[in-house]
């Protein structure tokens, strides 16, 4: 085996020339710290944590079915950006079981259903990143995103920053949501959801 090299550059820098960007915009979101992924390194799977916890808006689920659940992503590229995803955690993909795939599909129709509702969005990005260098941010556990999008919504934060401005917070999703979930639920499909779970309307 070669010996790993390890060179030890000094650290210093030339003074003439200004590092880019030289000057630029700069918008103070401080609040917004918390959506930069690199910074939050939770312990144990974060689904799987949030499953325990149920149905609720500080877990961030808005319903479940048999095997599956829809729930905000915590780090929205946009307003109502859901996942939707196995209760059962497996990172493989060929070994999702028929009705996994049915629950999770059932969902992935849900979840449009209510973006369309309370979005009006242009469109959707959905599926499936596989693996890390796929861009799955937790690869161990399958998830597929539904990202309602609108046009001339992207800008040039998360390229830069991975930073995204999203104008709605995630209370504010959740709560636009649940009533959107709960009328489907009541129409037939024996899903359970909704965080006022006792109280009737
Ligand atoms: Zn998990």
């Amino acid at each position: 085996m070669a010996k790993k090299r390890v060179a030890k550059k000094k650290l210093t820098r030339k003074k003439t020339k200004p590092e880019w960007p030289v000057t630029r915009n700069v918008m103070f979101r401080p609040e917004r710290m918390k959506y930069v992924r690199r910074l939050i390194r939770p312990e144990g799977c974060v689904f799987c944590h949030a499953l325990k916890e149920g149905v609720s808006p500080e877990s961030l689920v808005l319903c479940e079915n048999g095997q599956a659940m829809l729930m905000l992503n915590k780090f929205p590229y946009n307003s109502g950006h859901l996942l939707v995803l196995p209760k059962r955690h497996n990172g493989e993909f060929t070994e999702m079981t028929d009705s996994e795939m049915r629950d999770v599909n059932e969902l992935m129709k849900i979840g449009v259903e209510v973006l369309t509702e309370a979005y009006r969005p242009g469109g959707f990005n959905m599926g499936l990143n596989l693996g890390s260098v796929a861009g799955a941010g937790i690869p161990e556990h399958l998830h597929w995103h539904i990202l309602p999008r609108w046009a001339g919504d992207a800008n040039f934060y998360p390229l830069i920053a991975e930073t995204k401005v999203v104008i709605e917070t995630l209370e504010q999703t959740y709560e636009r949501l649940v009533p959107l979930i709960e009328s489907r639920m009541t129409e037939s499909r024996g899903l359970k959801s909704g965080h006022r779970q006792g109280a009737k309307s």
